[in-house]
């Protein structure tokens, strides 16, 4: 295939194989971390790309669609792709893709790892040892919650969300509900019927965890009057995107005691963090680590060389954001 490739930054084997299969030529940016918008711009003007593998941390836009009018193809390595302008890709016809159910074990899992990091305290516990602190077994020393029994509130129940609610009831005994703008069969059958208003799943939950995409409708999502509305006692889980959640309004209510505590794997300036926010107690944070294992790692390699393939070959890509 006489075709070329940009990549904006290293993907596993599993998905330049298939591209070397095919004959379709790749460069690939070697930045550790992520290349700036004038860094992309510049790696684009030296060939006629056919296409381009982005991450979400790309800024996709006017400006780069500019600097090379030959790619009609965009596989952006991740589930998430607010980093398109979509306005902007409609107007230029060109194919996006993204790489759907490549993370939804790894992120579920992630998720049931911050929620039980904030009912059992390791992490404070973790840092207690460190500190050289204990002095002997205390019965009131780091009293934590029990999962068994609470109210789980899931905030959009898609791939992911789905499998965080089958983890937590066959392995929790939680009483799940949701909220989405569809109701979940399938979900359904296993938990009851337990769609709720998202205002309602604020009001009731212990435990809300969102798992929606971002969207004009899910910014800012979680904010200051949707905080006041939650109990007082009720943590928050975010690994969908920072800015669902109001960042600012988030430290004010941890600070504030406004709810018990947090668990954050995205940030709404990602990589900058609010300020105030690694000073609470009553937060876990992870570097948008859910989805970083080597499995999924490389089926979203190989989704998205898969899509840039089919593109070439067909003029579509399988997985369009586009819908
Ligand atoms: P999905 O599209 O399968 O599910 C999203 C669900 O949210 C859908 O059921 C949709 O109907 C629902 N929804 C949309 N708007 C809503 C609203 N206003 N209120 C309630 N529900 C709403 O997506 P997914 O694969 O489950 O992934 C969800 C998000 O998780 C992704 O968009 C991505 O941003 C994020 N993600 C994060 C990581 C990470 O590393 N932290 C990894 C993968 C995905």
């Amino acid at each position: 295939m006489n075709k070329q490739i940009y990549i904006t930054r290293k993907i596993p084997e599993a998905g330049l194989k298939l591209l070397r299969e095919k004959g379709i030529v790749f460069d690939m940016g070697t930045s550790k971390v992520p290349p700036s918008k004038k860094e992309i711009i510049k790696a684009l003007k030296k060939k006629p790309y056919d296409g381009i593998i982005s991450f979400l941390t790309d800024k996709i836009d006017k400006e780069i669609f500019d600097a090379c009018p030959t790619a009609k193809v965009f596989a952006n390595f991740s589930v998430g792709f607010d980093n398109f302008d979509l306005e902007e890709v409609k107007k230029r016809n060109i194919c996006v893709s993204n790489t759907p159910g490549t993370s939804n074990i790894a992120v579920a899992e992630h998720t049931i790892a911050l929620m039980l990091a904030l009912t059992t305290r390791i992490i404070e516990g973790d840092k207690y040892m460190r500190s050289g602190k204990y002095k002997g077994w205390d019965p009131d020393l780091l009293i934590g919650t029990d999962l068994k029994g609470k109210i789980i509130g899931l905030i959009g129940v898609g791939a992911i969300g789905t499998e965080v609610a089958k983890i937590l009831h066959y392995g929790f005994g939680v009483n799940i509900i949701y909220s989405d703008i569809s109701p979940n069969l399938i979900l359904e059958q296993i938990t009851g019927p337990t769609r709720k208003e998202t205002a309602e799943v604020l009001r009731e939950a212990d435990i809300i965890s969102l798992h929606v995409p971002l969207l004009p409708s899910t910014r800012h999502l979680i904010n200051k009057e949707s905080l006041a509305t939650m109990k007082k006692t009720a943590f928050l889980i975010n690994t969908s995107r920072g800015p669902v959640v109001d960042e600012k309004a988030l430290v004010e209510a941890l600070e504030n005691n406004v709810i018990r505590g947090a668990a954050i794997d995205v940030y709404e300036f990602e990589p900058k963090l609010t300020k105030g926010l690694s000073k609470l107690s009553n937060i876990v944070l992870t570097p948008h680590i859910a989805s970083a294992r080597q499995s999924a790692r490389d089926k979203m390699a190989e989704i998205a060389t898969k899509n840039i393939i089919s593109a070439f070959e067909t003029g579509k890509v399988i997985n369009s954001v586009i819908k």
